[in-house]
């Protein structure tokens, strides 16, 4: 079962009719620590959080593992600009009016959530693209599916760095 984080902007809109293009615009991504279902209705990111990465039990941010008991370090805590595309639902359809568009992608600025959009055009074809200084996507399709062997302690409780300031 996949793992996916879901951060729910306050707006989601059709660019065509205006409704809402997924239930309670919950938008599924896979970066940074991932653990929750496919279909989940819980978001632990709203636009302007840091992503979080869990930590192991010596403190340190493994890059592309799972941990024991579920969940998994999704990408590399190293890349702090990215651009991350919608992968739960791979929503490129209104279900209300039909129009279609590229997809939904969330840009990642300073490991910060600095927006949730539609495109409707422009999208690379990888999950994730590296942001580069100039402001250019360099899509990574290489990690598309990229293998996780590693599964890691990260001791009985979650530790996710940074800690959300509520
Ligand atoms: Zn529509």
């Amino acid at each position: 079962m996949p793992d996916f984080s879901h951060v729910q902007p306050r707006h989601l809109p059709c660019p065509q009719c205006l409704s809402g293009l997924i239930r309670d615009n919950l938008v599924g991504f896979q970066w940074g620590y991932c653990y929750g279902s496919p279909g989940t209705a819980y978001a632990n990111y709203q636009v302007g959080d840091s992503i979080q990465w869990r930590a192991d039990k010596r403190g340190n941010l493994p890059a592309w593992s799972y941990f024991r008991g579920g969940g998994g370090n999704i990408g590399d805590p190293h890349y702090e600009n990215v651009f991350v595309r919608e992968s739960e639902w791979d929503v490129r359809r209104c279900s209300s009016c039909g129009h279609s568009f590229a997809g939904i992608a969330l840009r990642i600025e300073k490991g910060i959530i600095h927006d949730v959009r539609v495109y409707a055009d422009g999208l690379p074809d990888a999950e994730i693209s590296i942001i580069e200084d100039d402001g250019s996507l360099r899509p990574m399709p290489e990690w598309d599916d990229y293998p996780m062997p590693n599964i890691v302690n990260g001791g009985l409780r979650e530790r996710l760095i940074p800690i959300r300031r509520k």
